[in-house]
């Protein structure tokens, strides 16, 4: 009995396996400085914006994520 899932179509190609559904990046705190990492929703579109709270420092932080040529360039301001 085949046990085959009809949705695992994945090309494989020479770029590697599958991409995640998230990428760790590195940013910078503008509250307090300390290089934070955190994780992109790289579904959520080539322009992102969101808030979220420094892990340092619990202060808030808007997200800016703009997607150049599949690479993220992040911005961190605070909110
Ligand atoms: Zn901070």
């Amino acid at each position: 009995m085949h046990d085959h899932d009809a949705d695992d179509n994945e090309h494989a190609t020479d770029h590697g396996p599958e991409r995640p559904l998230e990428e760790d990046v590195e940013v910078l705190c503008p509250h307090c400085g300390e290089a934070v990492v955190i994780a992109l929703d790289v579904s959520g579109g080539t322009h992102q914006d969101f808030a979220q709270d420094c892990e340092v420092c619990c202060r808030p932080w808007r997200v800016q994520v703009h997607y150049v040529g599949g690479s993220p360039e992040v911005t961190v301001e605070t909110a």
